[in-house]
């Protein structure tokens, strides 16, 4: 990508990383027996755009796409997905009618919850056990109940049980003791749920980090949001398999000028030039998602350097170190990117800030255009 960006500030998202990534996951899951994969495209694909990524996904070979809830299904079917689709946060009165009218499976926490989708008639529903993380699921000492509801309404005909699943904690930490006790809690979870009468396609456990790092945790299926889009889950203790960062974040310097040693800059003079230097202007700020605590942390790439950012990130600029370098008004500014020129990559930008790479992409937004290109097809050759 060494186009010049059109845009003041734009996220670029190449479709083909998305693709290839997607096809990576599967055969990695797939390599003794198979296994089905779910492309997690919530939070619109992780600030990659929900419908673009889902394509893109299906294309790389997704037999399912998850979401966090109904609206975002329904945007998926209203975008044109047709395929298997799964998700799993709603609260009473969400349009569980609609869902089951899209053919989008949901998902029952409780009685409660499994009862009100029951009363909509028809709908593909998959039951989430709590196994240790103590969010949403049933929690063990409930288990029992909603699997004894869950059958007596597949039996009435309201509802057909299609999948079972969990969540993990800490599968980012391989060596945390709770995974073993999750996998081994969810063992337990689907041979109650068998005792009970329950026959489900899809038994499901592992995340990203999971798939990566976790085979026994496979079952029928795994979920991976973060390593589709090419960022780590699990940095320090992933394998290398070659996954590819789709999110590139760019802008076009706005000005470049000489400070004086002992300038200070941006709001609360929060650093001073500790010589005489050159500063840029980058349009992009809070406003943007661009994190408030990169300010005096972060780096920016501008002419094939790293260039720091001084003082504060505000809403909408930040200013970087230019080194004594005066670069015209228009150059191009990568923030983060696959990291392939040496330009820093989301995960930088997670260490710099003290958050995850997912919040990095997730909450990118604002006045950002997003633009997809298809490196495969403009550049011809896979890298
Ligand atoms: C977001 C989410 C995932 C994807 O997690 P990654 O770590 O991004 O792979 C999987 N399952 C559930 C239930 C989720 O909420």
């Amino acid at each position: 990508m060494t186009d010049p960006a059109p845009h003041r500030a734009e996220i670029v998202v190449d479709l083909a990383a998305i693709r290839h990534n997607v096809r990576v996951l599967k055969d990695l899951v797939s390599v003794d027996r198979p296994v089905r994969l779910m492309t997690v495209v919530k939070a619109d694909g992780y600030g990659h755009g929900m419908a673009e990524a889902a394509a893109a996904a299906r294309a790389g070979g997704a037999d399912w796409l998850g979401v966090a809830t109904i609206d975002e299904a329904l945007a998926l079917r209203g975008a044109g997905d047709r395929g298997p689709l799964l998700c799993w946060l709603s609260a009473p009165g969400d349009d569980f009618a609609g869902a089951v009218a899209a053919d989008v499976e949901v998902t029952a926490y409780s009685v409660a919850e499994l009862d009100e989708i029951a009363a909509v008639g028809g709908a593909r529903v998959q039951l989430k056990v709590d196994t240790g993380l103590s969010r949403g699921g049933a929690p063990r000492d409930a288990w029992a109940a909603l699997f004894a509801a869950a059958v007596a309404h597949e039996a009435a005909g309201r509802v057909r049980v299609t999948g079972i699943w969990s969540h993990f904690a800490a599968s980012d930490e391989p060596a945390h003791p709770a995974n073993d006790q999750q996998e081994a809690a969810f063992r337990e979870a689907l041979a109650l749920a068998g005792q009970a009468g329950l026959d489900p396609e899809v038994a499901h456990l592992a995340n990203s980090a999971a798939a990566l790092l976790r085979p026994s945790s496979h079952f029928d299926l795994v979920r991976c949001g973060i390593a589709s889009y090419g960022l780590d889950p699990a940095p320090g203790a992933s394998p290398r398999v070659g996954l590819r960062p789709a999110m590139s974040v760019r802008a076009r310097l706005v000005m470049s000028k000489a400070i004086a040693a002992g300038d200070g800059v941006s709001y609360g003079h929060t650093w001073h030039a500790p010589e005489d230097t050159t500063v840029g202007v980058v349009p992009a700020g809070y406003g943007e998602g661009v994190p408030r605590a990169a300010g005096n942390t972060a780096a920016v790439w501008v002419d094939d350097s790293l260039r720091p950012i001084r003082g504060r990130v505000c809403m909408d600029q930040f200013v970087v170190d230019l080194h004594g370098e005066l670069p015209p008004p228009g150059t191009e500014v990568v923030l983060f990117g696959p990291g392939d020129r040496g330009e820093p990559t989301a995960q930088d930008w997670a260490e710099a800030t003290g958050t995850i790479s997912y919040e990095i992409v997730t909450r990118l937004g604002g006045r950002l255009v997003r633009r997809y290109v298809d490196s495969d097809a403009t550049e011809g050759t896979p890298r």
